[in-house]
C-alpha cells in the first residue's frame, strides 16, 4: 500500500461515502479504510490510478483471512495428495495382498529389514544414483515381504511405485499390438521404482525371454532404480545358462546391489505358529 499522505487522506475521505463496511468490519480512523474487526488489519488498499490522477481503494484481505486461505489451501492440497496416494497404490500394488506387506506388519524376526527401512531412508540418494536391489534367498525367506514394505512406504511417501512379476506383464504383452507393446514397456519406466518380484518363475519361452529383456533394458536406460526379488541362487545369476539370460542378468547385476536371505524360512515359521496358535485354540475347546 503506498503512503497515505494528506492528499490520499483526502480521496480516502470523498470516497468513504461509497464504503461499506461488513459486520464484522470497521472503518479505521487513523487512515480512515476498511479493516477487519478481528485482526484490526486492513481490508482495503490504496492505489494510485494508473495514467490519471486520483486513488482507488480496492478489497484486500486482512492477515486472519489471508491465514483462512491458506489453511484450506493447505487442507486442499493434503486432500489431494491422500487421493493421489490412494490412487497410486491401486495403481502400483496390483495384488491386494501387498497392502499388508507393511513396516508395521513387520514382526522383527528378520534382521535384514533393517536394510528395507534404510533403503527408504535414503530412497532421494537411491533415486539419483539409479540404486536398485536384487534380493535372493530361498523360497519363504521374506523377499517379497521386504519388496513390499519398501513399496508400500515409498507410496505413503507420495512416490509413484509399480510392484509386479514377469507373468504379469507376459500377460499383459500377449495379444497386443507391437506398438501398444512398446508403450505399455515405457509406460513401467513413468514409475519412479519398479519392483519385480519373483524373477525366475516364468517360462523361459523365446517370446517371454525377449520381452523380460525389452523390460530390463528399458529400465536400465530409463537410469531409475530396480528391484529384483529372485529365489536363483546369486551363482545362477551370475553365471547365466546362455546368451539370452546373460544380457538380462547383466543389467540387474550391474544396476542392483544384491541382498542375501539366508537362514530361517519364514513363511513355515509363519504356518507353524498359525498351526500351533489353532492346535491351542482346539485343545482348549
Ligand atoms: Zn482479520
Amino acid at each position: 500500500m503506498i503512503e497515505i499522505t494528506a492528499e490520499v487522506r483526502a480521496a480516502i475521505d470523498r470516497a468513504a461515502g461509497d464504503m461499506e463496511p461488513a459486520g464484522d468490519e470497521y472503518i479505521e480512523p487513523a487512515d480512515g479504510l476498511i479493516h477487519c474487526k478481528k485482526c484490526r488489519g486492513s481490508r482495503q488498499t490504496v492505489v494510485p490510478r494508473f495514467r490519471g490522477s486520483g486513488y482507488f481503494m480496492p478489497r484486500c484481505l486482512c492477515p486472519c483471512q489471508q491465514k483462512g486461505q491458506e489453511e484450506r489451501k493447505a487442507m486442499e492440497e493434503q486432500k489431494e495428495r491422500m487421493e493421489r496416494i490412494k490412487r497410486r497404490k491401486a495403481q502400483g500394488l496390483q495384488d491386494r495382498y501387498l497392502y499388508d506387506y507393511t513396516f508395521a506388519n513387520d514382526n522383527g524376526q528378520n534382521p535384514v529389514m533393517e536394510k528395507a527401512h534404510a533403503y527408504v531412508e535414503h530412497w532421494k540418494e537411491a533415486y539419483r544414483d539409479n540404486t536398485g536391489l536384487l534380493l535372493f534367498g530361498d523360497v519363504g525367506t521374506g523377499k517379497s515381504f521386504f519388496a513390499g514394505c519398501i513399496a508400500n512406504a515409498l507410496l505413503d511417501r507420495d512416490v509413484p511405485v509399480l510392484m509386479t512379476n514377469f507373468p504379469s506383464i507376459l500377460n499383459r504383452l500377449t495379444g497386443v499390438f507391437a506398438e501398444d507393446r512398446a508403450a505399455f514397456i515405457a509406460s513401467l519406466d513413468d514409475y519412479s521404482l519398479l519392483v519385480i518380484d519373483d524373477l525366475g518363475v516364468e517360462r523361459n519361452t523365446e517370446y517371454a525371454m525377449e520381452q523380460m529383456f525389452t523390460v530390463i533394458d528399458s529400465r536400465y536406460r530409463s537410469k531409475k532404480p530396480l528391484i529384483v526379488t529372485t529365489n536363483l541362487k546369486l551363482e545362477k545369476i551370475k553365471n547365466p545358462p546362455d546368451l539370452a539370460h546373460a544380457r538380462i542378468y547383466d543389467r540387474i547385476l550391474e544396476r542392483c546391489a544384491p541382498v542375501l536371505f539366508s537362514g530361517k524360512n519364514f513363511r513355515e515359521e509363519g504356518a507353524r505358529a498359525t498351526k500351533a496358535a489353532a492346535k491351542e485354540i482346539v485343545s482348549k475347546g
